[in-house]
């Protein structure tokens, strides 16, 4: 009688101890950190052809919107401090040495800014004949990027007093390379004819200088990508 009741006893304080045991080692593994990363999403909803870097231009053209990124690296900061003076402040050694690693390993700060484009889609449930709509949003893009490139975009739209993203800048720029000068040149160039469709012009009349990659694409105003074009092919050009 007595022994049983020992045995009992003794089951119970080796149950106990395996379970202190086996929570302990999964609180050692699970790591408890996260790190918190700066999101922002465009809804690009409807567009299309949707540049994300120059949708975060537009993000950085606004003065509130670089005051978000101020405020995001001061609790950056701050998270951080918190989180070490926690894991310094743990009793057991080896728990706080284990701690030490899980931070270290999830501290992402060249990624730490999350810019994507998401889109809403109208999805249908049907049930009983009534077919009742409902909005599903996904991501479209994403970029992660870090702090100093944002500053350095900062420094380059700075060159623009913050007025335009670099695309549109570097479009205007281009544009303006485009001077009466060169502009006789490439119609003496292609002998005032249109390019595409062979139509003579020698008086100028109804005749296009025509960037054959576009601005807007990246490329730029030099000889090579200039062209004679006529109205009625330069037209068709741009309804493309
Ligand atoms: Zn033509």
């Amino acid at each position: 009688m007595l022994s049983s009741f020992f045995y009992l006893i003794f089951g119970i304080i080796v149950i106990g101890v395996i379970i202190t045991l086996l929570s302990a080692w999964a609180v050692k593994l699970s790591n408890p950190y996260r790190f918190p990363y700066f999101r922002y999403s465009f809804d690009v909803s409807g567009k299309r052809n949707v540049d994300l870097i120059n949708l975060i231009d537009t993000f950085l053209l606004d003065e509130r919107n670089r005051s978000l990124l101020d405020d995001y690296a001061r609790q950056l900061d701050t998270w951080e401090k918190q989180t070490k003076a926690e894991i310094e402040s743990i009793h057991f050694k080896w728990l706080r040495q284990k701690r030490r690693e899980q931070y270290e390993s999830i501290l992402d700060e060249d990624h730490a800014y999350t810019f994507s484009t998401c889109r809403n889609r109208t999805r249908y449930n049907q049930a009983n004949y009534i077919r009742t709509p409902y909005t599903v949003t996904f991501v479209d893009q994403q970029i992660q990027v870090s702090l100093e490139w944002l500053l350095d975009r900062c420094c380059q739209l700075e060159k623009t007093n913050f007025e335009a993203t670099l695309k549109d800048w570097n479009c205007k720029q281009q544009r303006r390379l485009m001077t009466p000068k060169l502009r006789k040149k490439i119609a003496e160039r292609d002998n005032y004819t249109c390019q595409n469709c062979g139509k003579y012009m020698p008086d100028g009349v109804g005749l296009h200088i025509d960037h054959i990659i576009p601005v807007i694409k990246g490329d730029k105003t030099v000889e090579s990508n200039l062209q004679v074009l006529c109205s009625k092919c330069n037209g068709r050009k741009g309804g493309r």
